[in-house]
């Protein structure tokens, strides 16, 4: 699959000088490259991967299918996707947003589909598909790629051209411009590299994770769902809504990954150790739910209150909810006042343990990056070193689950290349 690299550099005197050296094979680096082929004919683009493959996380993304992006065409709403970035790709998406990728796909024969909650995916539903057309439009603009080399030094040249070296590479690589799209900067040498440089990295802390939980009230209830929920942590913080799902290790689905990305940052701080507060029922007030038993205790007297749940509360949970209030067997009938106002609390503040996180199969990213600030967002230009761009997760833009980190790789990837080509024109 990959394309035979030319035989560069050469010597020092006679060094081939790329136009636009893309560091990092992933979703954002390679479209980077395709897009800057389309737009700068003739030009001299190439891709330097770490690993031995390219394009490993589209792979494995939304458990093989690739979630490609988010059927939301509207700039502003797409952009209250981002806990972070949201300001600058609201900005971004009015020059590359969900239907410019759709179109681009379209252009070569993949088809996306929508599901029901606005996730897009190719209708192959297999990740191989876009991987697949990326790679074919790579040998057809007659991109290079080059696997296993990682960036190891960057420096500037006088004539304020780039010199990259890359392990496994005897010669260092002159470059006009580089993009940096090497995804998560977790761990990464390339910090030194890029602190060399005087950019300011944001502390970088995991993003999409789900709770780890150990609480009577879930023990041996893992695969039990429930369509909607809302989260907050403890205390008067926003909560977060959505279906829930109850797994080995405790709670993980979009309220809870949602909420893991909005308080990031805090939760870090707690090393993942935090009290959160569950209402198992957001669409009912109070007051409803008081209507609720009311009916109940009119209609079912006879019926034990454990086996007659409340839509939509699963009944295994709810048998769970209902014991954990030390409501035995009792019919609605037989409950008593306080009985009744403990179940209530317990149904609209639940209140629980996290101990620790685990990262979901499906989807995590890292919050924290490269500076939002020291990047022109109308370019990906760093603000501090002229011809150093960054597109994708590297910098300090994250995204919800449901496609929107993609999006945003696909869209600061088509801004850097747009920037990249006028300069190199
Ligand atoms: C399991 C999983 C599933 C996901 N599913 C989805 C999904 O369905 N939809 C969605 O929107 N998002 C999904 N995401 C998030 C999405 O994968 C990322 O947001 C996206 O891959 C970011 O693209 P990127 O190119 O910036 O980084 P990456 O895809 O991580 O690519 C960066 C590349 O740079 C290389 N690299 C790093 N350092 C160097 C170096 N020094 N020199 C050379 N190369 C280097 C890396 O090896 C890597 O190949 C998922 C993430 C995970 C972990």
């Amino acid at each position: 699959m990959i394309i035979e690299p030319p035989s560069f550099p050469q010597t020092d005197s006679a060094r081939s000088v790329l136009d636009l050296a893309v560091i990092g094979g992933g979703a954002s680096g390679i479209f980077t490259a395709l897009r800057y082929a389309e737009m700068a004919a003739g030009k001299r683009v190439a891709v330097f991967e770490k690993s031995p493959h390219f394009l490993q996380k589209v792979r494995i993304s939304g458990g093989g299918r690739c979630n490609v992006t988010h059927a939301c065409f509207d700039p502003r709403r797409l952009a209250e996707n981002y806990p972070r970035g949201s300001r600058e790709l609201r900005a971004a998406f009015h020059q590359w947003q969900p239907s410019d990728t759709i179109e681009w796909f379209g252009r070569f024969g993949v088809e996306l589909k929508t599901e029901a909650d606005g996730r897009m995916f190719p209708v192959t539903d297999s990740s191989e598909t876009i991987i697949d057309c990326f790679l074919d439009r790579a040998r057809e603009f007659q991109i290079p790629l080059y696997p296993k080399r990682p960036l190891t030094g960057i420096e500037r040249l006088e004539n304020e051209n780039f010199l990259l070296r890359f392990e496994g590479l005897a010669e260092p690589v002159e470059a006009r411009s580089v993009c940096v799209a090497a995804g998560s900067l977790k761990n990464s040498p390339l910090l030194e590299q890029l602190k060399k440089l005087e950019q300011t990295i944001v502390p970088l802390v995991p993003s999409l994770f789900a709770f780890n939980v150990n609480d009577a009230r879930i023990s041996d209830l893992a695969g039990v769902s429930h369509p909607k929920v809302s989260v907050r942590r403890d205390g008067p913080h926003p909560a977060r809504q959505g279906p829930l799902l109850i797994t080995h290790r405790g709670f993980s689905g979009p309220a809870v990954l949602r909420l893991s990305a909005w308080e990031a940052r805090a939760l870090a701080e707690t090393n993942h150790h935090f009290s959160f507060v569950i209402d198992w029922l957001p669409d009912c007030s109070f007051e409803e739910i008081d209507g609720r038993f009311a009916d109940d205790r009119k209609h079912q007297g006879a019926k034990l209150i454990k086996n007659t749940p409340i839509s939509p509360i699963p009944r295994r949970l709810w048998e769970r909810i209902v014991l954990s209030c030390e409501i035995g067997d009792v019919t609605w009938g037989q409950i008593s006042k306080p009985a009744m106002r403990r179940l209530k609390e317990e149904l609209k503040s639940a209140k629980f343990q996290a101990e620790g996180k685990t990262t979901n199969k499906d989807e995590f990213v890292t919050a924290g990056g490269i500076e939002r600030h020291a990047i022109d967002f109308k370019t990906m230009e760093s603000r501090l070193v002229k011809g150093l761009y960054f597109a994708g997760e590297c910098i300090d833009m994250d995204g919800i689950t449901g496609g929107f980190n993609f999006q945003a790789a696909w869209t600061t990837a088509h801004l850097a290349a747009v920037a990249i080509s006028k300069r190199s024109a």
